[in-house]
């Protein structure tokens, strides 16, 4: 028996009474849409990230469209992000209307280069979308910083960071909206699709509700363009459970990536490109991803393999060189590193209830590929 990539099936197995009771009882309420357990998880959502508002939504791709959208981006508009990062991002600028202008990463956190933001600022440029990658919050209040001195807007892309800290805050509290989503291998999944807003801006928070239902005020009264936006109760009902340790599940996958951090120490002296994930002094990651860098990847996957240690690329591409941006999209900034990136990151197994046994064995594999890569190249 291999190693899995990610156990879901024993976190739920953990929570199995408190998620079955949940679930029982919305069955046997009826309320499948919009039932208490919404506000239930919106206002612990809100509590846990110290955000004033949270809207939940029907995935994490519908929680960034819908703050585009509330906030007026639209055709003739360009949306500042990284070019680094899973397609979701891109693809709700250009379905907002507007224009994604890629802009290159930080080699060592893989989150959008602030120093390089600037130099792409036009007075087209509607607001900025950085993603929160692997787990580590980009940087917040540089970023802030620049789009209050040219006046726009910051919507965090926090998919992959939900809750993680950033200095005194967590990720998903500091801009002006953020989105993140609930894909059951998110740091937080639910049971299919789902995701949420946060804002601590009280009009953009209505704005949100109203296009989050098709855009109505009030029932069959409809002031704006919306869409169905909604998560249902059912998964709302999973994620309450699933709330009651997300505090201990982002504890254990520190606890893991320090062992791997430490185990991997020295490697790099055997390949010059090896690195471990590298966490900001006042950041605390949620560990979406344990991401390595290492000069021959195919090598490196193949042993992996054959080990039966399954790796992931998280991604083999930038978002500018996927094919339809690439003929849609012209980007004009340099983006060399997020290409260098897409060549070399490879993902490891990684989650809350991964035994010591199972990181010996992930520890033990790492080790064996990247000799046996640098030995075969
Ligand atoms: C998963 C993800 C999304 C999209 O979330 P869905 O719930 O799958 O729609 C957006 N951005 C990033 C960075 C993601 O990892």
């Amino acid at each position: 028996m291999g190693v899995p990539f990610i156990d879901l099936k024993s976190q739920y197995l953990a929570l199995k009474e408190s998620i079955d009771g949940r679930i029982q009882k919305v069955l046997e309420s009826g309320a499948y849409i919009g039932g208490p357990e919404v506000a239930e998880l919106e206002k612990k959502l809100a509590e846990h990230t110290g955000s004033q508002h949270c809207l939940a939504v029907a995935s994490g791709t519908d929680a960034l469209l819908i703050p585009l959208m509330a906030l007026g981006v639209g055709p003739g508009d360009e949306v500042i992000t990284t070019a680094f990062s899973f397609i979701a991002t891109a693809e709700t600028i250009v379905l907002a209307g507007a224009k994604p202008v890629f802009v290159d990463i930080d080699k060592k956190t893989f989150n959008i280069d602030v120093k390089k933001i600037e130099a792409a600022i036009t007075p087209k440029t509607k607001a900025i979308m950085p993603v929160s990658l692997y787990g580590q919050a980009a940087d917040l209040d540089e970023i802030n910083a620049l789009a209050k001195k040219h006046n726009i807007p910051v919507i965090e892309d926090t998919a992959q960071s939900y809750g993680a800290k950033y200095k005194n805050k967590k990720s998903g509290a500091v801009t002006t909206a953020a989105g993140t989503s609930f894909y059951p291998a998110k740091p937080l999944g639910c049971y299919g699709d789902g995701g949420a807003i946060f804002t601590n801006d009280s009009k953009l928070n209505q704005i949100m509700r109203e296009i989050r239902d098709h855009g109505s005020e009030k029932r069959y009264y409809h002031t704006r363009l919306g869409l169905n936006g909604r998560l249902d109760t059912i998964q709302c009902a999973i994620l309450l459970s699933k709330m009651e340790r997300y505090d201990w599940e982002v504890e254990q996958r520190q606890k893991i990536a320090s062992r791997y951090t430490e185990a991997f120490a020295g490697l790099e002296k055997i390949d010059q490109t090896f690195t471990t994930p590298h966490i900001k002094d006042g950041n605390g990651s949620v560990w979406a991803q344990y991401t390595l860098t290492v000069t021959n990847r195919d090598l490196f996957q193949k042993k992996m393999t054959e080990l039966q240690v399954p790796t992931a690329v998280h991604y083999p591409m930038t978002m500018a060189d996927q094919p339809w941006y690439k003929q849609n999209v012209a980007t004009t900034h340099d983006i060399t590193v997020s290409r260098w990136a897409a060549d070399h990151v490879v993902s490891i197994p990684m989650y809350p209830d991964m035994d010591e046994k199972t990181q010996n064995i992930v520890i033990d594999a790492v080790k064996k590929a990247v000799e046996f890569s640098v030995k075969q190249s």
